[in-house]
């Protein structure tokens, strides 16, 4: 099948040690406090590819948690380029899902230059999920655990090999470069890959569909009681905004140095602060929290298939993982569905 290749599992370092000759390579690393975290490949050995979702998302890398917009001083203004080239490996199915919603909030009706610069120099090699945590339900969303597009290059792990799908030209560009450590695949490849795929999904523990929650929502047939008991456990820390692959909110402050210098900053925010939409006069219009609430969850389940036709969320769990009130969005859709 055109686009399709298969790597032998001996040449995957090579290859990758290849690819960061020219672009920083990003990855998935065990920190030092045993945590999943995306950061640049040093020794390629270190990368880890069985292991939970990396907290946070690979998100940051497109859409930093705090990011340089400009300086200024008397002098005038001077920005500098995000054009750094990079790929980053082992990104999960359902963050694909994410990004390509991503690019679509930034890029459609008004270009995100920021996002976009980083965005049109980020190459995305995922992995298909063959082990779902116990937290994913990208299954009922259609966001995961085997993607069908959406990826730049997408790997099945078929133990002593990957199958090898390319999703985009700039993918397909770089396993060109490096022809000679691709094969044709064979049917037994495709054969395997589809095993690989039928045993992932029945590994799902979570299988919920959020339609119902929006259908529910729109009838009005969730009173506010529902969403004040979810409230009431809020503890407002913002967790689960920051670990959203599909959060994007974000203030910007200008941060002085001097009396007549200084820098004008990005910082990701969260709506589920009072002060995320503060007015003058010190008025807030989403002063109590069930009003917060029920924004993230609106926006998600109701606004974002209004604006985009998909949903606000991936079923990625790290909500679900990160809510110190175990609250989150698989809870909630369990309780409404
Ligand atoms: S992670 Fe939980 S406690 Fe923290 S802001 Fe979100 S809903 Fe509230
Ligand atoms: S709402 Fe929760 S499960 Fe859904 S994409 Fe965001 S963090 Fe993941």
């Amino acid at each position: 099948m055109k686009g399709h290749f298969v790597l032998n599992r001996a040449h995957l370092s090579y290859w990758l040690r290849q690819l960061r000759k020219d672009a920083d390579l990003i990855g998935p690393l065990r920190s030092t406090d045993g945590d999943i975290i995306f950061s640049s490949i040093e020794n390629i050995h270190d990368i880890e590819l069985d292991c939970p979702a990396s907290i946070p998302s690979p998100k940051e890398f497109i859409f930093p948690q705090k990011e340089e917009m400009f300086r200024f001083s008397d002098k005038g203004v001077s920005s500098k380029s995000n054009g750094e080239r990079r790929v980053i490996f082992g990104v999960r199915s359902c963050d694909i899902s994410a990004i390509a919603l991503l690019d679509r909030f930034y890029g459609e009706l008004y270009e995100d230059s920021f996002y976009m610069d980083r965005r049109r120099n980020t190459v995305f090699i995922s992995i298909a999920c063959n082990t779902p945590d116990p937290t994913c339900f990208c299954i009922g969303l259609g966001t995961g655990p085997f993607l069908k597009s959406g990826f730049d290059i997408q790997l099945t792990d078929l133990g002593n090999r990957y199958l090898v799908q390319a999703g985009s030209g700039e993918g397909l560009k770089i396993i060109r470069r490096f022809r000679h450590l691709f094969q044709k695949p064979e049917k037994t490849d495709f054969d395997d890959q589809y095993e690989a795929m039928l045993s992932s999904q029945s590994g799902f523990e979570k299988r919920i569909t959020l339609e119902t929650v929006r259908q529910k929502i729109i009838t009005a047939k969730v009173e506010d009681s529902f969403w004040e008991s979810v409230a009431l456990r809020c503890f407002q820390c913002g967790g689960c905004v920051y670990e959203c692959p599909l959060c994007t909110c974000f203030n910007v402050v200008d941060w002085k140095e001097d009396k007549d210098k200084g820098v004008r900053m990005r910082l990701w925010d969260t709506c589920m602060f009072k002060g995320f939409t503060k007015m003058a006069g010190n008025v807030l219009p989403a002063e109590k929290q069930i009003m917060r609430t029920k924004r993230w969850y609106f926006h998600k389940l109701l606004y974002y298939p209004e604006q985009f036709g998909k949903f606000g969320c991936v079923g990625c769990g790290r909500c679900t993982i990160t809510c110190p009130g175990r609250i989150d969005m698989a809870a909630v859709a369990n309780k409404l569905d």
